[in-house]
């Protein structure tokens, strides 16, 4: 059998191919430069493909294509993104949330691509309601960097990882993804700008191609994280395993970490302050997911396991 590691990648950044401040070649070098195995480039609307000779390629980390779909018409913005995909998909302009989300993630498909539905809380666009009436789409976004997405929720809005749980309490097999959406590689880097490396995933792949990446991604065979980082991990309906490996400050301090497992409906199941967290589901937990927050303030969510028939 292969031996398999963690290739971490983002899927959800800007260029000046749209309304990022940095050529794709610059974005891609950013990235290789920060350790990045893998790179999506998600163009509003544009399908941008690198080409370059060896040498320039060895800057790049690996480039799985990509575009952020983008209805605008729709009464709220309605972005979704496609991954793998041959040929450029044209977005829906319906002026529904419903049939702009449901013609965007159609065409992805058509078009060979796997969907994520982005940021649902940008400009409070839309939340479960709306993300349970379209089918097909295997991701959405639990975390997204970008200042204005308001991935915590609040004033009586849900959370992007309690519009997660949602879906999964209603039966969806969606997997959670965490990605920079990145547009400001220039200039300072600030909490109020859109820069990079701010949440991205560990992909468990045979090996560092677009196929194997995708089709990791598509068995859920990751997690997100804005930091965390997991080590060996076991996730299956018998038992689930993470082994935290802990950030250590140059004095020797190490951070410190809690993970909660929660099941149907968000429910609290089970919670460990040990660096290997472990639970056994139960056929009561509908699903099981675990998230391990950090000290430093960082998150780690790993993939729901099903439980439930
Ligand atoms: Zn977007
Ligand atoms: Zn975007």
């Amino acid at each position: 059998m292969t031996q398999k590691s963690w290739l971490k990648g983002n899927l959800h950044t800007h260029t000046t191919n749209s309304d990022g401040d940095e050529s794709p070649e610059h974005v891609a070098e950013w990235y290789h430069e920060h350790g990045y195995d893998w790179l999506c480039l998600s163009d509003h609307n544009h399908l941008t493909i690198l080409e370059g000779s060896a040498a320039e390629k060895a800057k790049w980390p690996l480039l799985v294509r990509g575009e952020e779909v983008t209805s605008r018409d729709a009464g709220g913005p309605v972005h979704v993104n496609g991954y793998g995909i041959t040929e450029l998909v044209e977005a829906s302009d319906s002026t529904d949330i419903v049939t702009a989300m449901r013609e965007n993630v159609e065409r992805i498909i058509d078009a060979g691509g796997m969907a994520a539905i982005n940021h649902p809380n940008f400009r409070w666009a839309f939340d479960h309601g709306a993300m349970m009436q379209v089918e097909g789409y295997k991701f959405m976004e639990v975390f997204n960097g970008h200042p204005e997405t308001h991935s915590t929720g609040g004033g009586g809005r849900a959370s992007t990882e309690g519009i997660w749980d949602r879906l999964l309490s209603n039966g969806r097999r969606v997997w959670g993804i965490a990605v920079d959406d990145a547009h400001h590689y220039t200039g300072e880097f600030g909490h109020d700008r859109s820069n990079p490396g701010r949440g991205w995933v560990q992909v468990k792949s045979a090996s560092l191609t677009q196929q194997d990446v995708l089709d990791a991604m598509e068995q859920g065979d990751f997690y997100a994280t804005t930091g965390v980082t997991i080590g060996d991990m076991v996730s299956n309906t018998r038992e689930i395993n993470i082994e935290i490996d802990p950030e250590t400050h140059a004095d020797g301090t190490q951070a410190k970490y809690t993970t909660l497992f929660t099941g149907s409906n968000g429910r609290l199941l089970y919670e460990t302050i040990s660096n290997t967290a472990a639970y056994k589901p139960t056929r009561l937990d509908g699903y099981v997911r675990a998230t391990v927050y950090s000290s430093r303030g960082t998150k780690a969510w790993t993939q729901p396991v099903f439980v439930s028939e």
